[in-house]
């Protein structure tokens, strides 16, 4: 099976009745980009730049920052990298930098993390937002924003990102030819207040193992827990199919990049609700492309909505027996 999927990665992700579907990879180190050759995949929907200050024993500084986006986008070439701003704090402490300072927190994944940490903490964000500009110079910047729970959050955090690209620009440095701008969707907060939130963003990505976590309110490191809560379940289903047209509608660019999208029953839900980008583990990308391409989107999509408007005990089990009577 691994070497038919390795010989699939020149063939296209698309499925049986003719729907691109866009696959990419999570990445969050510079190696991590040979994943693209190795697997074929249309790009990184997903690059985690916590990982550099993670492995650090010292802040990175803006020029080691900016050097690794380079390069990181010139392994790339013409396939497109999403950069998501540091998601530290939480759980993914730093121990040089100190952001407990109100103390040992109970619920870090619920806590001072993320954007949340970058817009207080601005020196940290400028610089970053300097690296990734001055890195795409020539070339688009697409830059996304971890955790944003209110609308503002991101505007805040664009204005933060347009006031360096004006800075720079008047230095006569070298600028994007674009800067594209998204924000995860994770709290669930934010799906509420999309109207709002639409008219300014470029593209919107989910991140389903945050989200998990807090439409069930369940840890996602808890081993008894890890289980408990399906992705297949209708809750997690309909609160995703009800982003799918207000989103597309808006012209806005849709994915998915948690672990969801990278297990090919819940890749093919996702297929069946109209969610036609996914960013996922590498691994993932052979068997995900080997499903969708001998899936019938069509036929999959008005099945999904009846058993999601009348679910039935096991969904899962719903969904594998079509997968198997239709050759997925
Ligand atoms: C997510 O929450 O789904 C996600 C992709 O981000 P991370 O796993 O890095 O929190
Ligand atoms: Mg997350």
């Amino acid at each position: 099976r691994r070497a038919a999927f390795a010989a699939s990665k020149n063939e296209p992700s698309i499925t049986r009745d003719g729907t691109k579907i866009t696959l990419m990879v999570n990445a969050g180190l510079r190696d991590d980009v040979s994943a693209l050759d190795v697997t074929g995949a249309d790009g990184i929907g997903l690059f985690r730049t916590e990982f550099q200050f993670l492995v650090s024993a010292t802040l990175p500084q803006r020029e080691k920052q900016q050097r690794l986006y380079r390069e990181v986008m010139e392994a790339a070439g013409d396939r497109p990298v999403v950069f998501r701003t540091v998601d530290i704090g939480g759980d993914k402490a730093l121990p040089y930098m100190r952001l407990d300072e109100e103390g040992q927190e109970e619920n870090p994944a619920m806590g001072w993390r993320a954007l949340r940490v970058a817009l207080e903490r601005e020196g940290l964000m400028k610089a970053q937002a300097r690296a990734l500009i001055e890195a795409a110079a020539g070339r688009t910047l697409n830059v996304m924003f971890p955790m944003v729970s209110e609308p503002w959050e991101f505007d805040q955090a664009k204005a933060l990102f347009e006031a360096q690209r004006a800075w720079l620009a008047s230095r006569n440095r070298m600028p994007p030819t674009a800067i594209r701008y998204g924000a995860m969707l994770e709290v669930p907060a934010l799906a509420e207040c999309l109207d709002i939130l639409l008219p300014n963003l470029d593209f919107l990505s989910v991140g389903t193992n945050d989200l998990t976590q807090f439409l069930f309110a369940a840890d996602r490191a808890h081993p008894k827990l890890a289980e408990r809560y399906d992705w297949l379940s209708p809750a997690i289903l309909r609160f995703l199919r009800r982003l799918v047209a207000p989103v597309h509608d808006a012209g806005v660019q849709l994915a998915v990049c948690g672990e969801m999208g990278g297990r090919p029953l819940e890749a093919m839900a996702l297929i069946g609700l109209g969610i036609n980008r996914l960013s996922i583990t590498p691994v993932a990308i052979g068997p995900v492309k080997a499903m969708l391409r001998s899936l019938d989107r069509a036929a999959l999509a008005p099945v999904i909505n009846g058993l999601l408007d009348r679910p039935p005990a096991d969904m899962r089990a719903a969904l594998r027996d079509w997968a198997v009577q239709n050759g997925v």
